[in-house]
């Protein structure tokens, strides 16, 4: 059988191809054969092993997660960074409509243009303004038990004034 000239596999592919065909581990025929053990490449964002060694990440989730995109919040018009999944899933799948870097820049938006208490244990103590709870309902698009961990009033509550609301609009 002809040789194809020019034709020069790299030896640790066929080491590896050897190793497949006789069912030895791939190691084992790298030390027989002399070649120095390859250094496994790892998952930028995971640290898995890689299958593929001509890749950077493990799969297309990692590479997604490894992403960050700069941001903007919208209440300390800091820029800050977030992996460019979670925005996508937030926006798209959650259907946010607005972004903050914190939790603390959250609840100072939520105070700022509802008029609710930064804090949830301070929630309980006024008394449930209804158009505002149905505005943020409006606005966010958030259902009750959103609403509910949100604002710290009872899910029961919040279902009650948006089912109330939904029968007068
Ligand atoms: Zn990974
Ligand atoms: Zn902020």
């Amino acid at each position: 059988m002809a040789v194809k000239s020019g034709y020069a596999p790299p030896i640790c592919k066929v080491a590896r191809l050897v190793a497949a065909i006789i069912g030895m581990p791939t190691r084992e025929i790298f030390t027989k054969l002399g070649i120095p053990p390859e250094e496994p490449k790892l998952c930028l964002n995971c640290s898995e092993p890689l299958v593929k060694q001509n890749r950077f990440f493990c799969s297309r989730e990692c590479q997604m997660q490894y992403v960050r995109i700069s941001l903007i919040c919208e209440e300390c018009g800091k820029v800050f960074y977030r992996r460019a999944l979670k925005v996508a899933h937030d926006l798209g799948e959650k259907n946010y409509q607005h972004i903050w870097c914190s939790y603390r820049c959250h609840g100072l938006w939520l105070a700022k243009h509802y008029g609710f208490a930064v804090y949830p244990e301070h929630a309980h103590k006024r008394k449930h303004d209804w158009e505002r709870i149905w505005q943020l309902h409006l606005d966010t698009g958030w259902g009750a038990p959103r609403l509910s961990k949100k604002l710290g009033i009872p899910v029961s509550t919040i279902s009650s004034i948006l089912w109330k609301k939904r029968s007068t609009e």
